[in-house]
């Protein structure tokens, strides 16, 4: 069976860089991006070049830094936004700029103090004018899922007949519910039949949980590409996490029928490298990429997964570049603690396992973490 491909558009360096706190240096945005090409990222979205000097050095670092994926620049529909993101963009192998503009009433009425026939009209003119400064044109309806979608779908033939051969409809502000994105999505696309000739993206943001969620919606009805990234970071809650999305479409491919064309055994490093340069700890229990995504203490799981991994476990974590771990606590079971003992060249057998065992788990219940060597010295005295 063909399975349909979409594009991954990785904005860690964009939108994940808004979240508070982190400055990434341009040379540090290059070395991230490296990795991202390994990955296997369509799409990195560099940063907002016309936003400060550090961040037009920051894209134009990307741009010169790697060679197969499309590198983006955000931009406002403001002269200035556009050349900074094309002059940013000029050493890239392939260059987008991603222009954004609010289609909602309340952005349109009190961010922008735009009539909706003027933000028509500078949907118009700035795509044209991106259109004839880089390769290719992505237009975002900022805040698509709180605007009237009649109205969203007419910006979007504005930007589609102006150049724009990606339309991005993101859930901005994290408030759609997976079913009800779906159905935006539909409507918008039945409103401007023109999307079926370009790319529809999706973006969501993570203030209900439900990022990762949405954007498979989205995905399920027909979008062709992902905004996401590493980590989930991202303003305020965040974005869809690549990881997580990624991973749902790989382990459940018999539901999606999709595929990517990232290289999933560089996720774990893109995750340790973007955890690394911009401080955002990853939480020990998150998808795929947690410290405990795939540690398994209950002594029942972990005689489970000793005889056979499916037991307990969705994926293999070698896919995603990791080790599988037992960590050895006042929840682990005999075959996993005699299992952790010969991988320390202590074979332990009987009458011996068994002491072994009762004083391992001695230790354990009265609390922290147990070392084996003193479990071995005890033993043996
Ligand atoms: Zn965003």
């Amino acid at each position: 069976m063909s399975r349909r491909r979409i594009q991954i558009f990785d904005t860690t360096l964009r939108d994940g860089e808004q979240s508070p706190g982190i400055a990434l240096q341009p040379h540090e945005k290059a070395e991230i991006a490296e990795q991202l090409e390994r990955l296997g990222v369509d799409v990195i979205e560099a940063g907002f070049a016309g936003a400060s000097p550090g961040d037009f050095e920051g894209v134009r670092a990307v741009a010169r830094a790697v060679g197969r994926p499309t590198v983006a620049s955000l931009a406002r529909t403001v002269l200035a936004d556009l050349d900074a993101a094309a002059e940013a963009l000029a050493g890239a192998g392939r260059s987008r700029i991603h222009v954004f503009l609010a289609t909602s009433a309340l952005h349109m009425e009190k961010k922008l103090g735009l009539e909706p026939q003027e933000v028509v009209e500078h949907a118009r003119w700035s795509v044209e004018y991106a259109a004839s400064l880089v390769d290719e044109v992505e237009f975002s309806c900022e805040d698509a899922t709180r605007s009237d979608p009649a109205f969203a779908a007419r910006v979007c033939r504005v930007a589609i007949e102006a150049g724009a051969t990606i339309i991005n409809l993101p859930d901005t502000v994290g408030y759609a519910l997976p079913a009800e994105y779906a159905g935006f999505l539909a409507d918008v696309r039945r409103r401007c039949p023109e999307i079926r000739g370009v790319t529809l993206s999706v973006h969501c943001h993570n203030d209900l949980g439900l990022a990762v969620a949405n954007s498979l919606a989205g995905i399920q009805v027909g979008a062709t590409q992902v905004e996401c990234t590493v980590n989930g970071i991202g303003e305020r809650a965040g974005n869809a996490s690549l990881e997580e999305i990624v991973m749902a479409l790989n382990v459940r491919g018999d539901h999606f029928e999709i595929e990517t064309g990232i290289n999933t055994a560089e996720i774990t490093a893109a995750s340790k490298l973007v955890s690394e340069r911009t401080g955002y700890v990853v939480q020990p229990n998150k998808a795929v990429v947690g410290a405990n995504a795939f540690a398994h203490e209950a002594g029942i799981h972990q005689d489970g997964m000793l005889k056979d991994e499916r037991t307990y476990q969705i994926m293999d974590p070698v896919d995603v570049g990791v080790r599988m771990t037992l960590p050895l606590g006042k929840h682990s079971g005999r075959h996993a603690f005699a299992r952790a003992c010969a991988e320390r060249g202590v074979e332990l057998e009987g009458e011996e396992l068994n002491a072994a065992f009762r004083r391992f788990k001695e230790r354990a219940d009265a609390g922290g973490a147990v070392a084996l060597e003193d479990v071995f010295e005890e033993v043996r005295a």
